[in-house]
């Protein structure tokens, strides 16, 4: 077999980045505004709303962060969403995931106008997403598919599995991939025999939270593997796929980190941007 491609989300975000700084010069006159709504301190929260605001800056999106006490009632936090969704300086909006308990999280994403809507959560972008209509749609799935584009990976007919179902990654990575015409299943921890179906994947997405979870009994000779993990070890940020058990079986592979991790905020910025174009 031919040596496996590493597919570099790091690259690509960047290239993608860059393309979007481009296109706010070009259009000029007010530059996108998006904002960040984070509630309590939880310290991975504060890391990534710090590096949306950095990543902002670099491209020429405007961005503001709203802070709220852990404490803070969900009737408060609606309030600022209502004034953000009437402030026409203000593209996106996002709330930080996770909230407290006493916030629920389908209840913010209702309240986020979907024209507004970043993050890809409100139900009128997910009914949009699966309808195969024009929409905003969850960052990591969209930036995945990119990815996969941008090196030319064969969707069309493909038989693709995504291990993991959450309303984050899992289903909005299943519902593009269908929309690209590929034959998706996805599997979950109620699925037997894993293994059998992922070893009929020509794309195998691994979006479960276990760390080097997917070994080589799991992927097909010459597959493409993409690996959403994120998982933090005492080694280390260490993916949900086994990379080096796996890395020569496959035709292309995402490593971890510098895979899927980059292409979420890059296509965060791409959806503000989206959201820019439709306002201005
Ligand atoms: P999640 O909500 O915890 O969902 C995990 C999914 O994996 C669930 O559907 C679960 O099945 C399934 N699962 C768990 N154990 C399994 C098993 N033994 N066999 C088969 N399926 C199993 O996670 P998520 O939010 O989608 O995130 C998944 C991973 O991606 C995490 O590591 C997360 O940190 C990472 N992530 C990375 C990015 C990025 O930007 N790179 C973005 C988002 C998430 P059930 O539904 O049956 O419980």
């Amino acid at each position: 077999m031919t040596e496996s491609s590493i597919l570099s989300g790091r690259k690509f975000a960047k290239e993608v980045r860059s393309n979007l700084a481009d296109e706010i010069i070009q259009k000029g006159g007010r530059p996108p505004g998006l904002a960040v709504v984070i509630v309590g301190d939880d310290p991975a929260s504060r890391v990534y709303v710090s590096m949306k605001e950095k990543a902002c800056g670099k491209v020429g999106i405007s961005s503001s962060v709203v802070r709220f006490k852990r404490k803070v009632s969900q009737e408060e936090l609606l309030r600022e969403l209502h004034r953000l969704n009437c402030d026409s300086e203000i593209d996106g909006i996002l709330c930080q995931l996770p909230l407290p308990d006493h916030i629920s999280p389908d209840t913010v994403a209702s309240a986020i106008l979907p024209e507004k809507d970043v993050d890809g959560f409100h139900p009128v972008n997910v009914g949009r997403l699966w309808r195969g209509e024009e929409g905003l749609f969850p960052c990591t799935a969209v930036g995945i598919l990119a990815l996969m584009n941008n090196n030319n990976v064969d969707i069309d007919g493909a038989d693709a599995v995504i291990v993991g179902r959450s309303n984050i990654v899992g289903k909005p990575m299943a519902a593009l991939l269908l929309r690209e015409n590929a034959t998706v299943s996805v599997a979950h921890s109620h699925t037997s025999d894993l293994e059998g179906l992922c070893r009929k994947a020509d794309i195998l997405i691994a979006a479960v939270g276990r760390p080097r979870f997917i070994t080589r009994e799991f992927v097909k000779p010459g597959a493409t593997v993409i690996d959403v993990g994120t998982n933090r070890t005492e080694e280390g940020l260490v993916g949900d796929v086994d990379f080096d058990s796996v890395v020569d079986m496959c035709s292309a592979i995402t490593p971890v980190p510098g895979g899927v991790g980059p292409l979420t905020i890059a296509f965060l910025l791409s959806n503000t941007v989206k959201a820019w174009k439709q306002n201005v």
